[in-house]
């Protein structure tokens, strides 16, 4: 059967990117509530009750989108996914009990990697908007021109953004992680190592779980 993964860690430490790798390496399909939310950030959430009537004010402040939306979210994506490798959620201990209720769950990579380096990480991060593709101001500009020419800065890539992320992934998405640790499958993983080094211990624990 295809693995259910999911992989967790802090904004900034290479989820997205590795997400794509397993996604192409095992064939399964890549579920991310931030990309959802992303192409959604002006839907109408207002009959949830919510603060605010669309995702974008939450992202904007670097503040969790409320669970409601993104429980639908992943409810959804889930129906259809065989193997999958969840990212971004779930993000507080309310989402995790979901999640327990949706599905089961082969490995969980726990990605680390200390402040100070996400603090560099995402306050550089660019990204072009034709391909999605992530770059760096420092350490990893694209060659070509034109596309240099055309990448943008996040909204939540901000200074302030960022340091209210780390704070809420702290407070609410570090307790889940910890909750995690005694679960079949997991896995640290050291972060801050080279992309190519996390994704070999990427592959050797999903591997391993096999
Ligand atoms: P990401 O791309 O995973 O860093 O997510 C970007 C933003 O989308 C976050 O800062 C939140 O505002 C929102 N978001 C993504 N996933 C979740 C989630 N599981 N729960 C609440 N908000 C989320």
């Amino acid at each position: 059967m295809a693995p259910r993964i999911l992989i967790i860690g802090p904004p900034g430490a290479g989820k997205g990117t590795q997400s794509s790798n397993i996604a192409d390496e095992y064939g399964v399909e890549h579920i991310t509530t931030g990309d959802a939310l992303r192409s959604n950030k002006d839907m109408d959430i207002s009959d949830m009750d919510t603060e605010y009537d669309t995702p974008r004010e939450y992202m904007e402040a670097g503040d969790l989108v409320p669970d409601a939306v993104v429980n639908a979210i992943v409810e959804e994506a889930l129906t259809t996914a065989d193997g999958f490798v969840l990212d971004g959620y779930p993000r507080n201990k309310e989402q995790a009990e979901e999640l327990t209720d949706m599905t089961e769950i082969d490995v969980i990579l726990s990605l680390e990697v200390g402040r100070e380096e996400l603090i560099e990480r995402l306050t550089g991060r660019r990204v072009d908007p034709e391909t999605g593709d992530n770059y760096h101001v420092e350490f990893n500009m694209p060659d070509d021109e034109e596309i240099r020419e055309r990448l943008v800065q996040r909204d939540d890539d901000t200074r302030e953004a960022v340091e209210n992320r780390l704070d809420v992934f702290e407070e609410n998405t570090a307790p889940v992680i910890e909750q995690y640790a005694d679960h079949d499958g997991f896995v640290e993983i050291d972060g801050e190592q080279t992309p190519a080094e996390v994704w070999a211990d990427i592959d050797a624990a999903i591997q391993a779980a096999k």
